[in-house]
């Protein structure tokens, strides 16, 4: 049997990888969960990759977070178990990573590779999306900033290019404090199982009036979906909402989320709980400080 050989690359900087990636077109590899399965091979036989491939997950470049006034900065190759013991990362978005895979995945996953794989079912971005997160990218040529509803184009489609990494995703001007979030994902299991949908939604207040709102719907379409025309039309409604202004805001929903039948759900029952998701969390009369994290 002729066995095939996989060239690779880990190189002990930033710097040196993506010196690399200007001159060799190469498969990035960061904890290796979505793309190891996509290349999946019989046991004993080396994945085949039809280029060589470049770990990035031990760059210490990528795996810092840090504050800057009100911006969170997180490195795109930081595990999810690293990002759940950090404590500028967001109570809620913490939620969301306790739900990913099981303890094995959530050491090797990281939120660059979510991004990057872009599953409308990834289960940190509909959160990325309320947030307005911000990718950094990184090549021999400089640094660009894009807006995550920009970067991703569909399932595994995002606007980089080969010479390309992702280093940061910056979460601007994080108010925690008087804004209300909520994360809620759907499948089969509640753990170790892939979303049949999900939703976030954030809602600030001021002085008993909301003046922010924002909702994202995770597994409804080829990205997570999100409508501003409708979030502003509640901008300046009284808290708690009038059952009317529920409707409204359903309904308007209704209209625009077209999910699919697929392997893992049918597009009635993913429309269905996506709205009651919604509903449910329109219809709180108040809210709790702080979310619950074991
Ligand atoms: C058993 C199992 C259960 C899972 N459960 C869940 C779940 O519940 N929820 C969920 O959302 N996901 C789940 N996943 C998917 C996966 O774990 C996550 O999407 C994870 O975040 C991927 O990160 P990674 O570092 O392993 O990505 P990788 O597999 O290393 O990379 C994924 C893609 O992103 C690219 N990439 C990665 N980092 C960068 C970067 N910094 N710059 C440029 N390109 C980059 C790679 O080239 C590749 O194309 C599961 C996977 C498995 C195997």
């Amino acid at each position: 049997m002729v066995m095939h050989t996989v060239s690779s690359y880990r190189f002990e900087s930033l710097e040196e990888t993506i010196s690399q990636l200007s001159k060799e077109d190469c498969q990035i590899i960061a904890g290796g969960t979505d793309i190891m399965v996509q290349h999946k091979s019989p046991r004993g036989v080396p994945a085949k990759f039809e280029k060589p491939i470049v770990f990035i997950d031990h760059l210490k470049e990528l795996k810092k977070i840090y504050q800057n006034n009100q911006d969170i900065h997180i490195g795109a190759c930081c595990s999810y178990s690293e990002l759940l013991k950090h404590p500028l990362i967001p109570k809620i978005l913490k939620v969301a990573i306790q739900q990913i895979a099981a303890p094995a995945i959530r050491n090797r996953g990281t939120l660059g590779g979510n991004i990057c794989n872009a599953s409308p079912a990834g289960d940190t971005l509909p959160l990325l999306y309320i947030y307005n997160a911000k990718i950094k990218l990184r090549s021999s040529k400089g640094e660009r900033l894009i807006e995550i509803k920009d970067f991703i184009q569909g399932p595994r489609k995002v606007k980089i290019s080969k010479d390309e990494i992702l280093t940061e995703i910056i979460l601007p001007e994080v108010q925690e404090e008087g804004t209300h979030f909520v994360f809620e994902k759907v499948a089969n299991r509640r753990a170790d199982a892939i979303a049949k949908i999900s939703f976030a939604g954030s809602l600030r207040l001021d002085e008993g009036r909301i003046i922010d709102a924002r909702f994202a719907f995770g597994a409804v379409g080829p990205t997570v979906v999100r409508f501003m025309d409708i979030e502003q039309t509640i901008v300046g409604e009284a808290f708690p909402l009038d059952n009317m202004v529920i409707d409204r805001v359903v309904a308007g929903f209704d209209r625009k989320i077209n999910p699919i039948d697929d392997h893992r759900s049918t597009a009635v029952y993913r429309k269905t709980v996506a709205l009651n998701l919604l509903r449910y969390f329109l219809k709180k009369r108040a809210f709790k400080e702080g979310h619950r994290i074991n």
